[in-house]
């Protein structure tokens, strides 16, 4: 019944939005990067195709992911996340959320919130995400991830979230102890963003499989303590409540690295600036943080040896934003200087990153678009989204607004 209702909304929320013929002018033109084909560019660990079978709807299988509004969206982002978001809009149902509530767990500027909100909800739409395939809203509009991080953390073992990676490391930078709970409950907030969705399938970069593989459990724990018979004798459908999700990692690009230090991923949260590029980094800065950039002093260009890390690196992100293959790359790189290869690697990245600066601006120019299509994204979220956590209320037992009549 109530897994019924959740189908139902869905298939009524994807014909009210086609009906919005909400594709806007920057849309129609919006993707300059070829599309690669799902099993070309990821390693996906989804069981069968693209549909899901089991669904009475026969629904395509849904994928959900999100960036942090912390800082300014860099290479890793893009490359690691939301180029490859734009590629997976047309095989599965897609929601791209901006996690506002995930960017208060480390001390922030509220003044920059806001205005790093709306850049990166911005930049989705220029880096090619369309918003006649997906939905695209801001984390915090829809109430429900609050409200099943709460439902879901009853379930949650401290044990699990103290010995994640992220937490560890984040933790220790913020003196241990000092640091704000958020920090360690993040990975539950970043449970019920998943599970809210019934995602089949969520992109991830390596630094956030451990957080994956952390949802899937929990899915799993709740689905065992409150699903199956237990529910149904509540008057519900019975069966799991959550879908486990299955992480969906792109083959080239999953790991940016600093610019810096080879060895360290680039981040947002990176004191230094040069440590990365910036998707709105202007073409002489880009210039400059090449030309700047850490090497080595081996002769020759190559791939995969674990003595230079920073060569690897930039290899790779010059095959990716170049288009070419590694093979092409390796061919074309292996007796280069760095003296020769910086220029190369610094004109493919302005070249690439142009198109999408230009889109930023027309987007942000164009008085309440961005407002308008948040706002439509976040209503679509919040049927699937409520439909969820009616479930799993009704599962754990507890006394529904409307039946005291
Ligand atoms: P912060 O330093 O605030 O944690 P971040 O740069 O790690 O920021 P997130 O918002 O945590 O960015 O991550 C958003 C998405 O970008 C995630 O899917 C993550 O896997 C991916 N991502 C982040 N950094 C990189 C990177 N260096 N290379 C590839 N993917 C990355
Ligand atoms: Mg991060």
């Amino acid at each position: 019944m109530a897994h019924a209702t959740l189908s139902h909304s869905v298939i009524l929320s994807s014909s009210r939005f086609s009906r919005l013929g909400y594709a806007s002018k920057f849309l129609r033109n919006t993707n300059p990067f070829p599309v690669r084909l799902t099993g070309e560019s990821f390693r996906c660990c989804c069981s069968s195709a693209t549909t899901d079978e089991t669904s009475p709807s026969a629904r395509r299988k849904r994928v959900v992911s999100g960036v942090q509004p912390t800082g300014s969206i860099h290479l890793g982002n893009y490359l690691g996340a939301i180029k490859n978001w734009v590629a997976l809009q047309d095989t599965y149902e897609t929601l791209f959320f901006i996690v506002d509530l995930h960017a208060i767990t480390l001390p922030y500027d509220t003044k920059e919130l806001r205005k790093a909100t709306r850049d990166t909800a911005a930049l989705y739409l220029a880096c090619g995400v369309d918003v006649s395939k997906a939905s695209v809203f801001v984390q915090s509009h829809v109430r429900a991830h609050v409200d099943l991080m709460w439902l879901l953390s009853s379930s949650t073992p401290i044990g699990w979230l103290q010995k994640m990676t992220q937490f560890k490391e984040k933790s220790r930078k913020e003196g241990g102890e000092n640091a704000a709970v958020a920090l360690l409950t993040y990975p539950v907030l970043m449970s019920a963003d998943i599970l809210l969705y019934q995602a089949d399938c969520v992109p991830v970069g390596e630094d956030q499989k451990q957080h994956l593989e952390l949802a899937r459990d929990l899915a799993q724990r709740v689905n065992n303590i409150y699903g199956g018979r237990k529910w149904k004798k509540l008057g519900g459908r019975g069966g799991s409540i959550f879908k486990i999700p299955e992480p969906l990692i792109p083959q080239a690009g999953a790991r940016v690295m600093s610019l810096t230090d080879g060895l360290s991923k680039m981040s947002k949260s990176a004191p230094s600036d040069q440590s990365r590029i910036n998707l709105l980094d202007s073409k002489d800065l880009i210039a400059d943080k090449i030309k700047r950039c850490k090497t080595d002093s081996f002769a020759g260009l190559e791939f995969d040896n674990a003595e230079r890390p920073e060569c690897n690196n930039l290899l790779s992100v010059y095959q990716i934003v170049s288009g070419k293959t590694k093979e092409e790359v390796s061919e074309e790189c292996k007796d280069m200087s760095w003296g020769t290869f910086k220029p190369l690697l610094a004109d493919a990245l302005i070249e690439h990153l142009s198109p999408i600066q230009v889109r930023y601006q027309e987007i942000t120019a164009e008085t309440g678009y961005l407002d308008k299509v948040l706002s439509e994204g976040a209503d679509r979220a919040t049927e699937i989204a409520d439909a969820t956590v009616h479930n799993l209320k009704q599962a754990m037992g507890f006394y529904p607004r409307n039946s005291a009549s």
